[in-house]
């Protein structure tokens, strides 16, 4: 029977920056990941001010940094006229280290992790590994999990869901995921055609609202990716067709050749929390706890602050003799944030880009004018679209 500290499920980023906080403290833990290896798939790709701050004190910030691209400013753009509000992140200077956003590829963290834990003998990853089954004792965790096709067990002291949406923990404690999917997928297609020589002032990351079909152009270093909405009714097939997809991109600037496409991607985007992030020793972080649609750039992000709050939590109890019921903060912190920040901010943010009624698209455009326009109400929006107030939130709760 194997034996470790505390058991994490999940080797994304929130299952491995939970991984290097205890590691790095001298916890014991053990990572069991399905995947055969890291994921390489092209998902989240900002990382907000805060989120940078807190890596920054693992040494990842500037490695991330000489992997990415420093986004100044973000736009909100109307498809058809263009810049509606430009946001410079410089006016966070007095908030933050960081003050902008980094275009960069999750999978680069994820991997930059992965080479820190590995020095460390006590943090064991283990991959093509899946959690099968977990249950509880007054003072251990007990989960089986199948590699290679046999069964094996393992004890803890503490778990972390970090296992994503379709979480094996979440549904290991029976809690629920409440919430709503939405009707219409997501398309995301990368290529290497560089829309900054064609779109005037283009930023690394322009939300671009329109009546008919709103889009998001978002850099990373060397694709640009472009996020569409879907119509319910179109079968996964037809939007993924070349027809549809060149169709698609050739609307939104017409060129006389088609677009080489890189990657494309449809997914379901939902509005969900869980019922409760934490069950005894067990602890839901990340996607498996929350997730929402990309507007905004919340999900990682939030996931990383899930990580950071749980793991120095249970540094405190583990190390520190602290009692256990400080770890029911954790819950009355990010919990909060989830359903207050991300999933109101992301669902607004949906609203808004996605608006048809032309008073209401007027009324959000100039109040994005006139925000952007003053710098104290220009600050007031980035710290909201920053993840910093939700933070300091978090920070107030008791
Ligand atoms: C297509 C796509 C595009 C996205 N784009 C954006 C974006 O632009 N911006 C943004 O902020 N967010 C985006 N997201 C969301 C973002 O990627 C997630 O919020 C983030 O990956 C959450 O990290 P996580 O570690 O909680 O979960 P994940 O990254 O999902 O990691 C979970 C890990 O658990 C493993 N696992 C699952 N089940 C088991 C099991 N039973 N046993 C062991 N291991 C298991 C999985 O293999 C996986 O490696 C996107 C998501 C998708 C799917």
């Amino acid at each position: 029977m194997m034996n470790t500290q505390v058991l994490i499920s999940g080797a994304g980023p929130v299952g491995l920056v939970s991984a290097l906080v205890l590691g790095q403290a001298g916890v014991s833990v053990t990572v069991l990941e399905a995947a055969a290896s890291l994921s390489m798939d092209l998902r989240a790709s900002t990382f907000h001010p805060p989120t940078l701050d807190m890596l920054a004190r693992y040494g990842l910030t500037e490695k991330l940094i000489s992997m990415g691209l420093v986004a100044r400013y973000t736009q909100q753009r109307d498809r058809q006229e263009g810049v509606v509000a430009e946001f410079d992140m410089n006016l966070l200077q007095a908030d933050v280290d960081h003050p902008f956003r980094l275009q960069c590829e999750q999978w680069k963290l994820t991997q930059l992790i992965k080479e820190q834990l590995d020095a460390m003998p006590h943090v064991k990853l283990l991959f093509s590994t899946q959690l099968d089954s977990v249950t509880q004792t007054a003072d251990k965790v007990h989960a089986s999990f199948s590699c290679e096709g046999e069964s094996q067990a393992i004890t803890a002291d503490y778990m972390i869901g970090a296992d994503g949406s379709r979480s094996a923990t979440r549904r290991s404690q029976d809690i629920e995921f409440e919430g709503f999917t939405y009707p219409d997928r997501f398309l995301v297609i990368s290529t290497d055609f560089e829309y900054a020589d064609h779109l005037p002032k283009l930023s690394y990351v322009n939300y671009c609202s329109d009546p008919q079909e709103w889009c998001v152009l978002l850099r990373v270093p060397t694709l640009w990716r472009v996020l569409f909405p879907t119509k319910p009714e179109e079968t996964d097939e037809q939007v993924m067709s070349d027809e549809a997809v060149q169709a698609r991109l050739q609307n939104l600037l017409p060129q006389p050749q088609p677009y080489k496409t890189i990657h494309r991607t449809l997914y379901n985007v939902h509005q969900r929390v869980a019922k409760t992030f934490s069950r005894g020793r067990v602890f839901l972080a990340g996607d498996s706890a929350h997730i929402n649609n990309p507007l905004g750039g919340m999900g990682m992000n939030g996931g990383v602050h899930d990580a950071m709050n749980l793991s120095l939590k249970l540094l405190q109890v583990i190390q520190e003799g602290q009692d256990a019921s400080l770890l029911d903060r954790y819950e009355r912190q990010r919990r909060t944030i989830a359903i207050e920040y991300i999933n109101a901010s992301t669902a607004r943010n949906y609203r808004e880009i996605e608006e048809r009624d032309p008073v209401a698209r007027k009324r959000t455009q100039d109040d994005l004018r006139a925000t952007a326009a003053d710098p104290v109400r220009a600050r007031e929006y980035l710290r909201k679209t920053s993840m910093i107030d939700a933070l300091e939130r978090a920070e107030a709760i008791a």
